[in-house]
C-alpha cells in the first residue's frame, strides 16, 4: 500500500522543534505522557463497548505494555484500547487542536530569553510529541477498535510525517521510540533500562487504573523461568484509586501526578480537595484547583466537568453536571457507588442524586477556598487572581450560595495595605455616618484612578472598591446590598457626601446656583443631544466637569460590553 508524506501544521512543527532541541529538562516525563494516552484509549474503549454491544472489539484483557529492546535501542508503549482511524491519526497527531497549546506557542514566541522559554515549556503538556525529547524517530501503529484496517505513522520530527495503511495491525495503538543515545548530563537516560522504566512508572503512573506490564526485555536478562520460557509479565503499577484511600495514606506527589494526568497540566495544582460521602448514596471525590487559569476559560466551548467513575470504572470525561459553570476550572474525579454503568448524559441531567452531589461538591469547594483564605493568604491571593472573575459569576447565577460566595470574594480597594478587602472588612471599617458601600467599575485600575468621579472620595478619604472585571457590572446589581448596606456606584446618580469643613454653606451654594443659572441653561441647550442634565456638583475637586449616569442607566463599561455584543 502506498506511503504518503504530509507536512506538519505550522504550530505542530514549532512544538516539535522545541522537543527535538529539548528545551524541557526533565525528559523522563515523555513516558508519563504516552502511558496517559494509552490509559485514555483504554477508558474510551471500555466505554464504547459498554454503550454498543455490537462493537467488534476485544475487551477481555485491557492493558498497557512496555517493551524494551537494547539491541535495537527502542522502547515501545502499547495498548489494546480504542485506537485511531487513518483520518484520526492525521488529524490528532499531525496538528495541534488544543487551543491552550496554540496560545502557549504564541507566548513562547513572545518570550525573548532562553530562561523564560524553559520556564514556559515546563508548564505545558506537550503530550504525544514529548516522545521526540528522547527519540530521533517515532513510529505509531494503530487500528481503531471495530475497524479492519490499521495505520502506520512515522516521523523523525523534522517537518514531515508519513502515513500508510496496513492490513495486519492489532487492535489499539503501539508507539515505538527509536531512542537517542543516552546523555545523562542532559537528563537523557537509558530508557531501555528496565530499572529506569520501573522507576518512572512508579513515580508518574502508579495510580493508572489499567495494568502496565513489562514484557520482552530483549538484550537484558529479565526474569526467565528455569525452562527458559519468559515468566508472566510483571505489572509495574499498583492501580490504587487515590480517591478511595484516606488522605494520610497518599503522598502529595501522588495526588499531583493524578492531577497532571486528568487535568492535562504539567504544573502542580494549587489545592487538593477530598470528599468521602457515606450513607445511602455513597461516593468519593478528589478535586483539584489548578494553579493557573487555562487560556480558554472564557471561551464558549471551554471543556468543563469532572471525570465520572462508577465503582472504579471510568464512565466519562467532562461530566458537567457535577459542578456549576462558575467552578468550571475545577478538575477531578468523582466515583459513585450506586449509579448504573450505563448512565448517560440525559439521565445525569435529571438524576436527583447528581443534583445532591453538585450541591455538596460546590459547598465543599467554597469552604476549601474559605479555609485557604484564613490559613494561607498568599495561596488565596493566587486563587483569586486566577479564578476570581469566574467565581463572581456565581453571585449572579447561584443565589443559594451567595453568602458563601461573598465570603470568599475580595476586591481591590483605595484603602488597606495589601490592597484587597472583603465586603465584611469594608463594612467593619466604615466610619460612622457612612451608610453605603461605594464602588466604581472600569476597564483597568489606571482608568479608575484617573476617573474624575474619584476626586471627592479621595479628598474625603472614603474607601472605594475598584471593580475591573466585566462581570462586576452585573453582579453588583444582582446582589444589591451586603449586611443591609447598599452597594452604590460612585459613577451613578447623585451622591450626597455631606459637606467638608472647608466647604461652602447652603446659602453660598444657592447663590452660586443663581450665578451660574444662565451658563447651565446654555450648556443644557448646547448638549441636549448628548446629556440629560447639567448641574453644579460637589463631586469634583480638580476636574472642571464629569459625566454622570442616572442610577438606572448602564454604566459606561457595561454599555461597551453590550455594544461589543452588537446590542
Ligand atoms: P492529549 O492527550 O492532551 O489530548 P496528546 O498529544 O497526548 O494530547 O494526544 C493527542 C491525541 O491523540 C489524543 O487526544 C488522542 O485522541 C490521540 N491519541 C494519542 N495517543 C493515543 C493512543 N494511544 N490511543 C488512541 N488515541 C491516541
Ligand atoms: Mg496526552
Amino acid at each position: 500500500m502506498p506511503t504518503e508524506t504530509f507536512e506538519f501544521q505550522v504550530e505542530a512543527r514549532q512544538l516539535l522543534q522545541l522537543m527535538i532541541h529539548s528545551v524541557y529538562s526533565n525528559k523522563d516525563v515523555f513516558l508519563r505522557e504516552l502511558v496517559s494516552n494509552a490509559s485514555d484509549a483504554l477508558d474510551k474503549l471500555r466505554l464504547a463497548a459498554l454503550r454498543d454491544d455490537t462493537l467488534d472489539a476485544d475487551v477481555s484483557d485491557l492493558h498497557i505494555e512496555l517493551e524494551t529492546d537494547q539491541d535495537a535501542r527502542t522502547l515501545t508503549v502499547r495498548d489494546n484500547g480504542i485506537g485511531m482511524s487513518y483520518d484520526e491519526v492525521g488529524r490528532l497527531i499531525g496538528t495541534i487542536a488544543n487551543s491552550g497549546t496554540a496560545a502557549f506557542l504564541r507566548e513562547l514566541r513572545e518570550a525573548q530569553d532562553g530562561a523564560g522559554t524553559e520556564g514556559l515549556i515546563g508548564q505545558f503538556g506537550v503530550g504525544f510529541y514529548s516522545g521526540f525529547m528522547v527519540a530521533d524517530e517515532v513510529t505509531l501503529l494503530t487500528r481503531r477498535a471495530g475497524e479492519r484496517q490499521g495505520t502506520r505513522w512515522t516521523s523523525r520530527g523534522e517537518g514531515t510525517y508519513t502515513l500508510e495503511k496496513v492490513d495486519d495491525a492489532p487492535q489499539g495503538t503501539s508507539v515505538t521510540l527509536h531512542l537517542k543515545p543516552a546523555d545523562p548530563d542532559n537528563q537523557l537516560h537509558d530508557y531501555t533500562s528496565v530499572w529506569k522504566i520501573k522507576e518512572i512508572v512508579k513515580r508518574y503512573s502508579d495510580f493508572i487504573t489499567w495494568p502496565i506490564r513489562l514484557v520482552g526485555q530483549n538484550g537484558q536478562n529479565g526474569e526467565k523461568g528455569d525452562d527458559g520460557e519468559a515468566s508472566a509479565p510483571e505489572t509495574l503499577n499498583s492501580m490504587k484509586a487515590l480517591w478511595a484511600r484516606s488522605r494520610e495514606e497518599v503522598s502529595e506527589e501522588e495526588y499531583h501526578e493524578l492531577y497532571k494526568h486528568i487535568g492535562h497540566d504539567w504544573r502542580e495544582p494549587l489545592e487538593t480537595i477530598q470528599l468521602q460521602a457515606e450513607g445511602t448514596f455513597e461516593y468519593q471525590a478528589l478535586l483539584f484547583v489548578p494553579s493557573h487559569a487555562p487560556h480558554d476559560l472564557f471561551n464558549q466551548n471551554f471543556r468543563r466537568g469532572l471525570q465520572l467513575y462508577v465503582k472504579r470504572v471510568f464512565i466519562m470525561d467532562d461530566c458537567e453536571e457535577l459542578l456549576p459553570p462558575y467552578l468550571r476550572f475545577v478538575k477531578g474525579v468523582v466515583d459513585a457507588q450506586d449509579l448504573s454503568l450505563n448512565v448517560s448524559r440525559e439521565i445525569l441531567q435529571q438524576d436527583r442524586h447528581i443534583r445532591m452531589m453538585q450541591r455538596r461538591l460546590t459547598k465543599k469547594v467554597l469552604s476549601s477556598v474559605k479555609s485557604m483564605m484564613t490559613d494561607d493568604a498568599e495561596r488565596y491571593a493566587t486563587f483569586w487572581r486566577e479564578f476570581g472573575a469566574v467565581v463572581k459569576e456565581g453571585l449572579i447565577t447561584d443565589p443559594d450560595n451567595r453568602d458563601a460566595l461573598l465570603a470568599v470574594t475580595s476586591f481591590a480597594t483605595t484603602h488597606g495595605d495589601d490592597g484587597t478587602v472583603t465586603l465584611k472588612q469594608y463594612v467593619e471599617r466604615m466610619p460612622d455616618g457612612q451608610d453605603d458601600i461605594y464602588y466604581i467599575t472600569g476597564e483597568s485600575r489606571e482608568s479608575i484612578d484617573n476617573s474624575p468621579h474619584m476626586e471627592a472620595f479621595r479628598e474625603r478619604g472614603i474607601e472605594v472598591l475598584l471593580l475591573t472585571d466585566p462581570v462586576d457590572e452585573v453582579w453588583v446589581d444582582a446582589v444589591g446590598e451586603f449586611e443591609g448596606k447598599a452597594l452604590r456606584s460612585i459613577a451613578k446618580g447623585e451622591i450626597d457626601l455631606g459637606a467638608r469643613e472647608d466647604e461652602q454653606s447652603e446659602g453660598e451654594r444657592e447663590k452660586q446656583a443663581e450665578d451660574y443659572a444662565g451658563l447651565l441653561g446654555w450648556m443644557r441647550e448646547q448638549l441636549s443631544e448628548d446629556v440629560k442634565e447639567v448641574r453644579l456638583s460637589t463631586r469634583l475637586t480638580v476636574s472642571p466637569a464629569c459625566l454622570v449616569a442616572d442610577s438606572s442607566d448602564l454604566t459606561p463599561a457595561l454599555e461597551n460590553m453590550y455594544r461589543a455584543m452588537g446590542q
